[in-house]
């Protein structure tokens, strides 16, 4: 690194830095250069050695802002502050000899390099002259300095504002008149010295150019510093930078130099717009930053390997967004000023921040950010449901696609760069954590942040629990984990693997004999589920943890050459249809088979991921929905030869709203030779059973305390997959968290609020009660509704929503199915009169106006009535009402009474007119109604509200004359 020792503005736009270089400083001579490169992935500047002070051990650059990497030099290199890379000094050095009158013309930032030849012709005992340029004098710079040197400076602007109005070359055609010079030296932009060179070329003056700015490397490895001088090609970097400039070919010179040019201008143009960007987000603070309609209505895709390529390797599927694709997916976040997808994340990641980081291109800075709460950003970014966590809580998500918040939270996790780790002095307290699942790690790193010792015991030889034996490479790489858990290394945390705890040895020897002060258990639910069903145990059956983990942990997929076969035949089915049959399936897959999925239920129900899905889909694996396997077929020598299914059937929705599969008792036989079970997982009993006093539920997972996840044991601690049962790994990671927090109370304290050993096993979602065979998150594909307890507004979605109402900021709460009754058949009835008349109204006032923004606004509002109208038809299952016509009832304009369609701000009147009346009329009839029609005018005027507000933000930003939040 090379140490900045001084930053002066010569000019607004022109910049000296004085820099710590004592080799390039000792070896330096006029007319030579150095590469300078600000940080890594920086390009390489060439720039003139300004000056050189061996005796200091510094060198001087003069730099003018003109392209992004010196704007940056500008702007983010100060006094203190360090350079990456400065090599030099290259070129040949200018021939300095007594030759009699030396004419040194610089223009713009030329001024700079022509000082220390100047000097040293000036040394040798030379008369000199300086004609220097600038576009004006409040630009220029040095100009004492040259006179100390120069026999007479000649100072020209373009605007006459100092010295002579002109250019350089016009100063210089008067002196070879006048005063005809021996020698010109001309540096500055390639038009100025080829200007120069036509200027003294009748006279013969010889006249020296120097042509740094074609160099790349500096060191005459890349060839782009060839230039043709006399007819010969030369090297700028090797040969020059000075040449004879009437033997230079301008002309072709400059057409290469073109060739940058739209990437330099765009280049500029970026780091402009952040340069805005970040004036905006971080000096001024301002949020909501933009608005809806300047945001690309659908998320950047991923770049996914060819299903056709991937479904024969373990290559990663999906390829992750690059640089500029993440930029763009950023610019879609409109920074919120009350974000809700915070809440939708169970850790509380502050996404909005890191977008903020991203968008400014501080990719390290937005690591930082999600460090503080999530240690495993790329994992996570790979794997979390983000389409039903903190996607689903997306302010955009409401009219367009939400934010892919889960894809950049990869490309940071992967590109950035982790700072050193913050560590609070050693507390002098120990915590064993068992199991290094995502639970554990999640606890570990927060008790290290904190100054805890901290040792993590793991049944298998290597650290990351499902992570690393259940989620094949294919979706999360092995080198992903690694690096995640050296991240915990350089924490300081220490791994034992090799030890079962509950076997090697148990709870109490790590608290009595070990001296751990606290214990957290981690270990997951990686006991497997099986169907019960005849045949099960034939040879070729076998649960997806044993397939899984031979595959992804023993490396299987390479037998012979590791030593652990997979053994599965060639036609594979698989029972269940959650995230790890999904893997299942594609692994099989992978490894050549035939494979066919049996689920119970439809797709619809399915547990698994979405995108997992359709993966599958791509891959060529069969689905064969609706369909309860029955028994296992088997040859006479044992082995599976089939699998009798019995075809299913949805019935109605259960008081849920959740359609049970029923039988039809019409079977079918499907040939196979393996089947695999992905039903699910239970805890496994190796520690709770070994741990005398510590209190399970009656599923036999540890009892915690949803808060604290405190056991019934003191001092013992546990969360993840333990105590929910399968679910997801940011929950595990969540629950992992919050004991840790619990912890570093317990070690001060020696207190921890315990558990209500009663509780029964709940849908880490939705909170309900867990069917027998649900796969970890009962709700995953299933629409749930919620309802503000502050503004009575109801939502519907596929997910539980960890968060805050979008609307007005309060407490959600999941809600039963609705009971219809009379009185809210009535309020339907209304509903669907008011929200159809409002739709007209929409549709007829987008188009009368001749406004395009409003067009647009009315077209949106319109659209939003709709959909209000299918949410009403859905929830209630009622049929829709006659469509509306969309034709512009004269009553309707005439509802304004004086008011005129034709003007603006009058048609956003009648529109706020009518949903006020809308929003009084429900509101009027809560109190006289029974609870569930009040419940429903409730939700009803919400909704309503929520279009008053809108429209008073449109009208506003009308009379304002500025866009508004359409
Ligand atoms: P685990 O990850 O199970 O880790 C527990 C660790 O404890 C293991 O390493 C185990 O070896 C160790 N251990 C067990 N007993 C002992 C002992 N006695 N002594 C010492 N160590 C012990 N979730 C998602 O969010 N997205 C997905 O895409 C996804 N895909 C999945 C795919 C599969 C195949 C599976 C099985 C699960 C998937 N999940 C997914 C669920 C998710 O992986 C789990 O919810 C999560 O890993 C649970 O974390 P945990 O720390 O509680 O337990």
């Amino acid at each position: 690194m090379y140490l900045i020792t001084r930053r002066q503005e010569l000019s607004p736009s022109t910049f000296l830095w004085e820099v710590e270089a004592p080799d390039i400083a000792a070896s330096g001579e006029p007319g030579q250069f150095v590469m300078v490169r600000l940080h890594e992935g920086a390009e390489r500047i060439p720039l003139t050695l300004a000056d050189f002070d061996a005796g200091a051990g510094t060198i001087t650059l003069v730099v003018q802002a003109l392209g992004r990497s010196t704007a940056e030099m500008r702007d983010h290199y100060h006094e203190g502050d360090s350079f990456a890379d400065v090599v030099g000094p290259l070129g040949i050095p200018t021939e300095v000899a007594q030759v009699g009158h030396v004419v040194l013309v610089g223009g713009g930032l030329g001024v700079a390099p022509i000082f220390p030849q100047l000097r040293a012709f000036k040394q040798a005992g030379n008369r000199t002259t300086a004609i220097v340029g600038f576009r004006s004098a409040d630009l220029a710079f040095w100009l004492d300095e040259l006179r100390e040197w120069a026999d007479d400076v000649i100072v020209c602007t373009d605007d006459g504002s100092r010295g002579r109005q002109g250019l350089v070359t016009e100063a210089l055609a008067e002196l070879v008149e006048r005063d005809r010079p021996d020698l010109v030296v001309a540096i500055g932009p390639m038009v100025m010295m080829r200007a120069c060179a036509d200027t003294t070329r009748a006279s013969g003056v010889k006249t020296v150019v120097s042509l740094n700015t074609i160099m790349v490397d500096g060191t005459g490895m890349c060839g782009s510093c060839r230039v043709t001088v006399d007819g010969v090609t030369r090297f700028a970097c090797v040969e020059g930078p000075d040449f004879d400039g009437h033997g230079v070919d301008f002309a072709e010179l400059m057409a290469r130099q073109q060739r940058f040019r739209t990437e330099e201008q765009a280049a500029a143009a970026d780091y402009e717009h952040r340069c805005q960007v970040e004036q905006t987000l971080f000096v001024e603070g301002r949020r909501t930053y933009k608005k809806i309609r300047e945001i690309e209505p659908t998320r950047v895709p991923m770049p996914v390997r060819d299903a056709a390529v991937r479904a024969r390797t373990f290559d990663e599927v999906s390829l992750g967004y690059t640089l500029t694709e993440a930029m763009r997916e950023a610019e879609r976040c409109l920074q919120c000023a009350r974000p809700t997808c915070i809440a939708g994340c169970p850790v509380s990641i502050d996404i909005p921040r890191f977008i903020r980081h991203l968008l400014v291109r501080d990719v390290d800075g937005a690591l930082g950010v999600i460090h503080e709460a999530n240690i495993l950003p790329s994992v996570c970014g790979r794997v979390c449901p983000q389409e039903s966590q903190c996607e689903a809580q997306c302010v955009i998500g409401r009219k367009l696609e939400p934010v892919a918040i889960g894809r950049l939270e990869r490309f940071v996790g992967d590109h950035g760069t982790a700072g050193h780790p913050e560590l609070a002095e050693p507390i002098g307290k120990r915590v064993a954590v068992v199991g290094s699942g995502p639970a554990g790690l999640a606890c570990a790193a927060d008790l290290a942040r904190q100054g805890v010792e901290v040792t993590v015991f793991e049944a298998l030889h290597v650290a990351g629990g499902v992570l690393r034996y259940g989620i094949p490479s294919f979706r999360l790489p092995r080198e992903i984990i690694d690096r995640e858990v050296a991240g915990l290394v350089e924490l300081g945390v220490k791994f034992e693997t090799d030890k079962v705890v509950g076997r090697t040895f148990t709870v109490a020897d790590l608290m009595n004999e070990r001296g751990f002060h606290s214990v957290f258990l981690g270990v997951g639910a990686g006991a497997p589920s099986f169907l019960g069903i005849p045949g099960e145990n034939a040879g070729r059956v076998v649960s997806a943890n044993e397939f899984l983990t031979r595959v992804n942990l023993m490396g299987g997929d390479r037998f012979p050459d590791i030593d652990t076969p997979v053994g599965i035949g060639t036609d594979v089915v698989v029972i269940g249809a959650g995230n790890t049959a999904m893997d299942c399936l594609r692994v099989a897959k992978r490894l050549g088979a035939r494979v066919r999925c049996v689920y119970r239920r439809s797709r619809a129900e399915a547990p698994a991921r979405a995108e997992e899905l359709h993966h599958a889909e791509e891959e060529g694996v069969e689905f064969m929905f609706l369909h309860n396997p029955q028994e296992v077929l088997t040859d006479d020598t044992g082995h599976v030869r089939g699998l009798r299914v019995e075809r299913m059937e949805l019935g109605e929705p259960d008081e849920w709203g959740r359609r049970k599969p029923l039988g039809t008792g019409e079977t079918l036989e499907i040939g196979c030779d393996t089947v695999i079970v992905a039903l699910g997982t239970n805890p496994n009993p190796i520690v709770t059973r070994n741990t005398p006093g510590l209190a399970l539920d009656s599923r036999g997972y540890v009892a915690a305390d949803p808060t604290t996840q405190a056991t019934s044991l003191p001092g013992v601690f546990a969360g993840g997959d333990i105590v929910t049962g399968g679910a997801t790994v940011i929950l595990a990671m969540g629950a992992g968290r919050r004991a840790a927090e619990a912890i570093m109370e317990y070690l001060r304290t020696g207190a921890a609020r315990h558990v209500d050993t009663g509780s029964e096993a709940v849908c880490p979602r939705c909170r309900r009660p867990m069917e027998e065979g649900d796969d970890g998150i009962c709700c995953a594909d299933s629409l749930l509704a919620w309802k503000c307890e502050g503004c009575g507004k109801r939502s519907e979605g596929f997910a539980f929503p960890y968060g805050r109402c979008s609307a007005c900021g309060g407490e959600l709460d999941l809600v039963d199915p609705p009971a219809v009754d009379d009185q809210v058949r009535d309020a339907i009835r209304k509903a669907f009169e008011i929200e159809l008349g409002g739709r007209d109204f929409y549709v007829a006032a987008a188009q009368h106006t001749t406004d395009d923004a409003l067009r647009d606004t009315f077209e949106r509002l319109a659209k939003m009535e709709g959909e209000h109208i299918a949410t009403l038809v859905r929830r209630y299952h009622l049929p829709a009402p006659a469509d509306a016509d969309g034709n512009l009832h004269p009553g309707m304009l005439q509802a304004g009474g004086s008011r005129e369609p034709d003007d603006p701000a009058d048609l956003l009147g009648m529109a706020l007119e009518l949903e006020r009346r809308a929003e009084e009329y429900f509101r009027g009839r809560i109190a006289g109604a029974a609870p569930a029609a009040a419940e429903l005018y409730r939700e009803l005027a919400a909704e309503e509200v929520e279009h008053i507000d809108l429209l008073i933000s449109e009208l506003t930003a009308l009379r304002e004359n500025r866009s508004g939040m359409l």
